[in-house]
């Protein structure tokens, strides 16, 4: 088993994450006991203040999802954050927050976002951000530097920033005025947040891929993650995109700034298999929660849609989560999922996941575990 780990599922970082940061985690998913999920991503709103081409939530939704309403007042904010404060399920809380969107850019919601950011990075939780980075204005520093992580997506050049983002280029301009302000604002106060920028790669802006890259290592940042489009949109040019990607990476690469790539060839040629993993065997939503705009539970965030599965009030965090994936104390099956597509994070945690389950049916939990527990120190050493 510790080959066929460390042969297929250790290039994914997040699998690495799981079995050398959250092992506590995997371990009670091997059991069978109920725990909470390692990371939680709160959602404050459904509406964005600029429109990318491909933004998968504003497709799904279109497409019949429907969009969800806004409806986390300030005072909603903070019990939503009190409760998930409060989760702790056999020893275990909730380690990690992203504010993000499927459908929104949280900065909009910036009363809410950033007053429940505060509260999470006072409490000394792990707190990122995921950004169009248009609204990080001078105000948002103080906070936002006090994160572990924000992480713009800026996914164009200037040239093409219009077409595929629809904001003009002073607005590309502004954002990466932002992430420099935000960059000496962290540097002159001795914070450590780091600062990533995201790309998204497709035939209209593959050309302004190595400049985007310079652009962003001349004001500061400390990541680039490049991605390519997943959803079988890429056509012909897929060879030409990921020869791209990988000769980025080879090029601007380095210990002082990284450049990575999300998607190999790998994931495209499975999206295009078929993009949803079978989604009977999902174990990706009891390792991650979603709080959606409404202030409900979702199974994960690409389900976070008017036709999407609501498992709970997010004000009782806790209690929603235990009931919807256990029942009279046991696992319980997934839970229905209406998203044609997964989050990239999920289709590798559960192709990683669902043979983990395979070996504990076979070989029993104690076996399974105590070959990921000497192989998970193994490799700390
Ligand atoms: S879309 Fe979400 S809930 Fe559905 S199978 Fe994928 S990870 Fe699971």
């Amino acid at each position: 088993m510790t080959e066929v780990v460390q042969a297929t599922y250790l290039k994914d970082a997040f699998v690495r994450d799981l079995l050398f940061k959250h092992y506590e985690y995997l371990e009670r998913f091997v059991l069978g006991v109920p725990f909470p999920p390692y990371e939680v991503e709160l959602q404050p709103s459904s509406r964005c203040n600029i429109s990318c081409r491909w933004c998968m939530g504003a497709v799904s939704c279109s497409a019949g999802g429907g969009f969800l309403s806004d409806n986390i007042t300030p005072s909603v904010m903070a019990e939503i954050v009190e409760s998930l404060l409060a989760v702790e399920i056999g020893g275990l809380v909730i380690k990690t927050f992203r504010f993000a969107g499927f459908t929104g850019e949280p900065l909009v919601r910036g009363d809410i976002t950033l007053s429940a950011i505060e509260t999470l990075t006072s409490a000394g939780r792990t707190v990122g951000l995921f950004t169009n980075g248009t609204l990080m204005s001078r105000a948002t520093w103080e906070t936002l530097s006090r994160m572990s992580y924000v992480h713009v997506s800026l996914d164009a050049g200037r040239d093409s920033y219009q077409l595929l983002k629809g904001g003009s280029r002073k607005m590309f301009d502004r954002v990466l005025e932002n992430i420099e302000g935000l960059r000496k604002y962290r540097d002159a106060c001795a914070r450590g947040v780091e600062l990533h920028v995201g790309f998204v790669v497709c035939p209209e802006n593959i050309g302004e891929l190595s400049h985007v890259i310079q652009t962003a290592r001349s004001v500061g940042v400390d990541s680039v993650f490049v991605k390519c489009d997943v959803t079988g949109r890429l056509g012909d040019s897929v060879s030409l995109v990921f020869d791209t990607i990988e000769a980025a990476c080879e090029a601007y690469n380095s210990p002082e700034f990284a450049v990575q790539a999300v998607h190999s060839r790998r994931d495209h040629v499975a999206m295009a298999a078929g993009p949803c993993y079978p989604k009977e065997a999902c174990h990706y939503q009891k390792l991650f929660g979603t709080i959606a705009p409404d202030g409900k539970m979702y199974p994960c965030d690409y389900n976070a849609m008017r036709c999407g599965q609501v498992i709970g009030d997010a004000r009782s965090f806790a209690l929603g989560w235990v009931r919807s994936h256990y029942s009279g104390g046991k696992k319980a099956g997934p839970l229905p999922c209406v998203s044609a597509f997964c989050p990239p994070i999920a289709s590798a945690m559960n192709a990683f996941l669902q043979n983990v389950e395979l070996a504990v049916n076979w070989h029993g939990s104690d076996v399974v575990l105590a070959c990921l527990k000497g192989f998970a120190n193994g490799m700390q050493l």
